[in-house]
């Protein structure tokens, strides 16, 4: 037999210590997508059971959403950041965001992953599981290039963790597609925002998604955007320098489409953030 549904963590690290190594699949919607993964030439872990990984909890400040945890329930979950709840909901149907799971989305590194961005901007961390003990990494290091990560093939993603926004702290996430309704983005943006109490930026973080070939998060934008008052804040974006991106081209869009969206994506985010905070939204 070619296939388990892994009970256990502990199962599951065990196969994936054994050898021939198995493919990991969770909600198939990537994998199922992918000709090339004909099911009778692999061994398959099926970790889509495993409740340990589909627990979405916070403790000490911190965030764990397990990596089995579906679209569905991220996008349901209140008390996350704005930016993950709503990124969760644009992640196609209704059908297709019960089956994904963020783990999938993470490790299948699609330049246009809208989780990742969203988790970038949360300067989240993905904590990864083998028979050799765990480890945990920044998601900025764990995702190399397109269909590319760090993860090593005796290891499971268990959970990606993050520091829960302040109180006064505003997040968004921006998703430009080619047509309404569930579709792949052309490129996405991610905003995570500290204002002080006269509505100076105290911190930014700033992440755009398929304007190149990983997710980036801009620096030079987050740097502009450093001290400035609300109103001067979108002034400064239209200035500030998006070098950071090396656009791809496909038939979603050319490289000056996108470069010209990822402004766009990031000035509506940042908007999002400060009326959010000029209405006293709650979190984040
Ligand atoms: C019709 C359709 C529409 C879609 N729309 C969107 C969209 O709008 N936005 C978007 O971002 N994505 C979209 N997707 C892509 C996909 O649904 C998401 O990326 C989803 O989150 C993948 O999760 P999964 O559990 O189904 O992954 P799977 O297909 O099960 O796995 C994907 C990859 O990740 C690996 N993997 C999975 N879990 C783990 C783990 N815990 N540890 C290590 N490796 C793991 C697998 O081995 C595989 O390589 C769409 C897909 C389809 C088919």
């Amino acid at each position: 037999m070619n296939y388990l549904r892994a009970r256990t963590v502990e199962e599951a690290l065990a196969r994936l210590g054994a050898h021939p190594r198995p493919r990991i699949v969770c909600g198939a919607t990537d994998v199922f997508a992918d000709a090339t993964l004909v099911p009778s030439r692999f061994e398959w872990l099926d970790i889509s059971r495993l409740d340990a990984l589909r627990r979405i909890e916070r403790g000490d400040g911190m965030v764990s959403v397990g990596a089995a945890c579906n679209w569905e329930a991220i996008a349901g979950t209140p008390w996350l950041p704005a930016s993950l709840t709503q990124a969760a909901g644009y992640v196609g149907s209704r059908q297709i965001r019960i089956q994904g799971t963020v783990g999938g989305n993470i490790c299948h590194a699609s330049p246009v992953a809208d989780g990742v961005p969203a988790l970038l901007s949360l300067d989240a961390q993905v904590e990864l599981a083998s028979l050799r003990g765990v480890r945990r990494l920044p998601l900025a290091d764990f995702v190399l290039g397109s269909g590319r990560t760090a993860l090593h093939a005796d290891e499971l993603l268990t959970a990606v963790l993050f520091a829960l926004p302040r109180t006064q702290d505003r997040t968004a996430f921006v998703k430009c597609s080619n047509r309404d309704g569930p579709a792949i983005a052309v490129v996405s943006a991610a905003v995570h925002l500290r204002l002080c109490a006269r509505g100076t930026v105290r911190a930014a973080a700033v992440a755009v998604g398929g304007a190149s070939e990983v997710a980036v998060r801009m620096r030079a934008v987050e740097a502009a955007l450093l001290e400035r008052r609300c109103g001067d804040a979108i002034d400064a974006l239209a200035l500030a320098s998006f070098d950071e991106l090396a656009p791809i081209d496909d038939c979603r869009g050319t490289p000056a489409h996108r470069l010209h969206l990822a402004r766009v994506a990031v000035m509506r985010a940042l908007a999002h953030c400060i009326e959010d905070s000029a209405h006293g939204a709650s979190i984040a």
